[in-house]
């Protein structure tokens, strides 16, 4: 993670001089260690391009370079943009067209043709994104002076979605069982997700959990109790229920760092073998970073491992969700969001209180310890990755999350409420008809506007349900979306 960079490509061309060549090259050099400051991860400056083999070479080493997450590019002067057509078109890694420049004003007794001569980006930067245009290329135009604090967070948002590129490209997901049985929507087609997403999609038997499980030491479970007593209140008397989730996370956190995967899934048919289904360890190994998708989806689990290390610090407020219930009461109206037992404590308003309960569903001997707490309130949205046959939608809504606005008190799962855009029931309405999955990633700290970054780069549909959002713009849209992507 703290390897990787983003790097600044200058272009220019030959016919100013040297002079001001070396001007240019010095303050991109300035710029790329100014925003290094405030940016999430460092922006390396790589060449002032004036040739065809000056840009076609940086493009060949960032394709190849592990710790290259993107390229920022931007025009301080004018670069003929042929010379940029054979690099661009081989250019694989997240693009970002930043039409910046270096002085804020302009110099009213000091302005004069060699300050134009240098100071001429608002029309090198329209040359450089013709080309862009031309070639179909999927890129992020960023608009703004470089100082600026909001350039500064669209340059963040930005960065930190082709971080999600460069995680989905090598995300693995370990499925322990099947699919739920007869389920349409957790289903996809896993050869399709790792050609457009990079996702490899595997799986391993419940029966070698076990095994894992088994080799779990007492010493190993002490330690990890140790943990959840700091992170979490105890509240109940079953310390064996939670051992058994202890021996559970530990094992499962065995298996995937061996094989290099970031997110599990599991089903509650499928628990052979096992006392509990894990609530408590899918919940702390969320909190860890690792995505979960529970009745085998596999689609939600690897995105809830993306959208984490998209967010704040490479482990965001970003958690595995379920749409379970309404309350229509006219006036406030509202979605309640829960699990059987796996909602990421990353969302907690307060500290997580781990209780045992019985569970009706699946096979589940005891009674699994899993942590409970309320979600924090303030806005967020909710995404479903679904599989339309042929290709994939991303869809995204905005909500509205807030206070649970009763106590619940026998409810014995984590629970967050919020409020869809536009409204419960047209948001609903918009939902149902893009054929959003039940499942969703509910996300705090990753906005819509990084999500149709990520679906960009990533070449699949996006479908974003607003507060201005119809169902009936949003049914002419999904129509047009459907015949222009089958002609592509
Ligand atoms: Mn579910």
């Amino acid at each position: 993670m703290s390897n990787r960079e983003f790097w600044f490509v200058v272009g220019s061309q030959f016919l100013y001089g040297p002079e001001v060549l070396e001007t240019v090259e010095q303050r991109a050099r300035e710029m790329a260690d100014k925003l290094s400051q405030v940016l999430p991860y460092p922006l390396v400056y790589k060449v002032t391009a004036k040739t065809n083999k000056e840009i076609s070479d940086v493009v060949k080493e960032a394709n190849y370079s592990d710790e290259c997450c993107g390229i920022i590019t931007w025009c301080h002067t004018f670069s003929p943009s042929k010379m940029w057509i054979n690099g661009l078109v081989n250019l694989q890694k997240p693009y970002c067209h930043l039409a910046t420049q270096y002085n804020k004003e302009i110099p009213n007794e000091d302005i004069d043709m060699d300050f134009m001569n240098l100071n001429q980006a608002a029309h090198g930067d329209r040359e450089h994104g013709f080309i862009a245009a031309r070639l179909r290329m999927p890129r992020k135009v960023i608009a703004g002076y470089w100082e600026d604090e909001k350039v500064h967070k669209r340059l963040s948002d930005w960065m930190k979605a082709a971080v999600g590129v460069a995680v989905s490209k090598q995300m693995k997901v370990m499925r322990f069982g099947d699919n739920m049985r007869e389920v349409a929507v957790t289903e996809g087609d896993k050869v399709e997700v790792q050609i457009k997403l990079g996702w490899q999609v595997n799986t391993w038997a419940v029966g070698d959990l076990v095994k894992e499980m088994n080799a779990v030491t007492e010493e190993e479970i002490d330690a990890l109790m140790k943990v959840y007593e700091s992170e979490y209140d105890i509240a109940t008397d079953n310390i064996a229920a939670i051992r058994y989730q202890a021996k559970e996370e530990i094992a499962m956190k065995k298996m995937m760092d061996r094989e290099g995967c970031k997110a599990f899934s599991n089903t509650f048919q499928d628990l052979y073998g096992m006392e509990q289904l894990p609530g408590l360890a899918s919940q702390h190994l969320m909190a860890q970073g690792y995505g979960y998708g529970g009745e085998g989806d596999w689609k939600v689990s690897a995105m809830t491992a993306i959208l984490k290390a998209m967010g704040e610090n490479g482990n965001g407020a970003s958690a595995f969700m379920e749409d379970y219930t309404y309350h229509l009461v006219e006036g406030s109206e509202y979605s309640l969001g829960a699990h059987m037992l796996e909602v990421c404590p990353s969302v907690a308003a307060d500290k997580p209180r781990i209780e045992t309960h019985h569970l009706g569903i699946g096979m589940n001997e005891k009674d699994p310890a899993r942590v409970v707490f309320e979600g924090k309130s303030g806005p967020g949205i909710v995404v479903s990755l679904i599989d339309m046959g042929g290709r994939l939608r991303l869809i995204v809504q905005d909500i509205e999350a807030v206070k649970p606005i009763m106590p619940m008190p026998n409810l014995p799962v984590a629970r967050v409420m919020w409020r869809a855009m536009p409204d419960l029931t047209d948001g609903v309405e918009c939902w149902i008809t893009a054929g959003g999955a039940h499942h969703t990633v509910l996300s705090y700290d990753v906005t819509a506007e990084q999500m149709r970054d990520w679906a960009r780069m990533m070449d699949i549909e996006f479908v974003h349900i607003t507060k201005d959002t119809t169902p009936e713009k949003l049914e002419d849209e999904l129509f047009l979306k459907d015949l222009a992507l089958k002609l592509k």
